[in-house]
């Protein structure tokens, strides 16, 4: 079912020391996967869409999608957008009934990002949606110890106090979509600086593919609530589809593929 509690959910994932996985979605097809596959092991989800896939499918699209299968499944569901970059296109979001939105205005400065984050904030405490912003910067495809700068913990703490975001996303060394140098290197002492400094607040972990599930398991018992993960679902879909030739099996298998990449991240990630 679609809830709206994301801040609890994560809270209780940060108290049991474990992480929900943050599944990005792409079509009908994905959205199934993901909330089918929740259900079947009893386990919540963050069914999320992403506006830098607004050309694959509209933003009514998806929370058409979300809301119809949320409901059509027996786990705790929540509707996320994932990265949006304009107030307006968050707002639009929660009138369509995301239960939570990411507002990533973290190419700001530090009082451009709180004034952005907060003017999503008080628009979605009117409808009971909850907001995820983020400091310091996760970079993508960058190389390793390239481009990512470390949140500080006490810009975070001052970031989540001006702005009233329920979660945070932080910066400790991944990056988004494919590493080209291997597992990447995580700053554990960075994620406990900034967990200490917020210890009421979800962190969220960004660039979850190819993080590595040492690294990942760690996150999830030392401090992050949420980790979000796109690219390894898409990637196993086209590994596992090589040499077909026929739409239909290339559907199944795909499906198939990306459904074992939620159930393995689901252990890693300890799910509960
Ligand atoms: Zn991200």
């Amino acid at each position: 079912m679609l809830v709206t509690n994301a801040k609890e959910l994560l809270q209780k994932a940060m108290a049991g020391k474990y992480a929900i996985p943050s599944c990005n979605f792409i079509d009908l097809d994905s959205a199934r996967v993901f909330c089918k596959t929740a259900a079947d092991l009893k386990l919540p989800l963050i069914l999320a869409f992403a506006e830098v896939h607004k050309n694959m499918i509209s933003l009514e699209e998806a929370a058409l999608i979300g809301k119809y299968l949320a409901g059509q499944y027996d786990a705790p569901i929540i509707l996320h957008l994932d990265h949006g970059t304009e107030v307006e296109y968050c707002l639009r979001a929660m009138e369509l009934g995301f239960t939570s939105v990411m507002i990533d205005a973290s190419m700001k400065d530090f009082d451009g990002n709180v004034a952005t984050t907060k003017e999503v904030v008080d628009a979605a405490r009117k409808l009971g949606v909850q907001v995820e912003a983020e400091i310091g910067h996760v970079g993508s495809n960058v190389l390793e110890g390239d481009g990512s700068l470390y949140t500080e913990p006490e810009e975070a703490a001052r970031f989540v106090a001006a702005s009233g975001c329920d979660s945070l996303a932080v910066s400790i060394g991944t990056s988004h979509g494919v590493y080209k140098t291997g597992t990447p290197k995580l700053s554990f002492d960075a994620l406990h600086g900034i967990a200490a400094a917020l210890p009421e607040t979800p962190l969220v972990l960004h660039g979850g593919s190819g993080t590595g599930d040492e690294n990942l398991s760690r996150c999830a018992k030392e401090g992050i609530a949420k980790i979000n993960v796109c690219t390894d679902f898409y990637v196993a879909a086209m590994e596992a589809v090589k040499g077909l030739d026929d739409f239909f099996d290339v559907k199944a298998d795909s499906n198939a593929a990306i459904r074992k990449v939620q159930e393995h991240y689901y252990r890693v990630f300890g799910t509960k």
